[in-house]
């Protein structure tokens, strides 16, 4: 069902994640818009740009009248280039919080990654109170890390509700990342190495979860249910690494 008086804009809507995020809102009959540096799609109002420009994202903003923004938008975890993922994820995510700001957004959904609470050792049971390891597991992650920060600390800034949501692997149609990634490893013949006695466990999630879990959380930032006991809480184990 369409959420009442919000139109949408998926920035990063034209990547894997953000077009299932697009097609979910638009199955539910809801107004949405894309902002991204690819354009791959035609059935929705699209915003060519960079998350580094606040100019062209204010703009865009005020153009579709946005009140809710969804920011899924990312250089790719496999790419080795610290630079770029400082520019897109920690200033580009600062620049979208400052154009949210300044023309009246009312939320801000935030695409983080569960690679930020991991340095390579076990994590087992954590929920969203596990710390930051002290030493990151490597740029990509450390600027997603960055970037959650900045997102959560706009929380009520000029009247902004901001949420983080942590992924881990995500698998589905239009996947550009894993799936290839898979497929290189069988090409180059390495599928004979194995790493760890083969009880190493790893999450992943189908991207219409994914996907769903971005319009939950966009639809209970200003409808939040009451938290839970504190008690209850305090019952999940977890690890965390330092
Ligand atoms: P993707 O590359 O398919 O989509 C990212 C989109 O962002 C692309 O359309 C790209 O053009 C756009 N983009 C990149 N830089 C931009 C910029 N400077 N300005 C505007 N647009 C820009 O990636 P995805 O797999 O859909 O990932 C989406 C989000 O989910 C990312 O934030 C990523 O960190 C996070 N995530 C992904 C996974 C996974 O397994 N794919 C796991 C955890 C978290």
């Amino acid at each position: 069902m369409a959420s009442e008086n919000n139109v949408y804009m998926v920035i990063g809507g034209n990547g894997f994640l953000g077009r299932h995020i697009v097609q979910q809102l638009l199955d539910r009959g809801d107004l949405v818009s894309v902002f991204d540096i690819v354009e791959r799609y035609n059935d929705v109002q699209f915003y060519a740009g960079d998350i580094t420009d606040q100019e062209s994202i204010a703009s865009a903003l005020r153009k579709s009248g946005t009140t809710c923004i969804i920011h899924t938008a990312s250089p790719h975890a496999t790419l080795n280039n610290p630079a770029l993922f400082h520019k897109v994820n920690v200033e580009g995510t600062k620049t979208i919080i400052a154009a949210a700001v300044e023309t009246g957004v009312r939320k801000l959904v935030f695409t983080s990654s569960a690679g930020v609470a991991f340095n390579g050792a076990d994590v087992i049971d954590a929920d969203e109170r596990v710390s930051f390891p002290k030493v990151p597991m490597d740029a990509y992650n450390d600027t997603k890390a960055k970037a959650e920060v900045a997102v959560l600390e706009a929380n009520g800034k000029g009247g902004l509700l901001t949420v983080a949501l942590r992924p881990s692997g995500i698998f589905g149609p239009g996947d550009r990342q894993a799936m290839s990634g898979l497929y290189q490893v069988y090409e180059r013949g390495q599928t004979h190495f194995q790493i760890g006695d083969n009880t190493n466990l790893f999450d992943w999630t189908y991207v219409g979860n994914v996907a769903r879990a971005h319009l939950f959380a966009a639809d209970k930032l200003d409808n939040q249910p009451p938290a839970p006991p504190l008690s209850a809480l305090e019952k999940i184990p977890m690890t965390v690494d330092e």
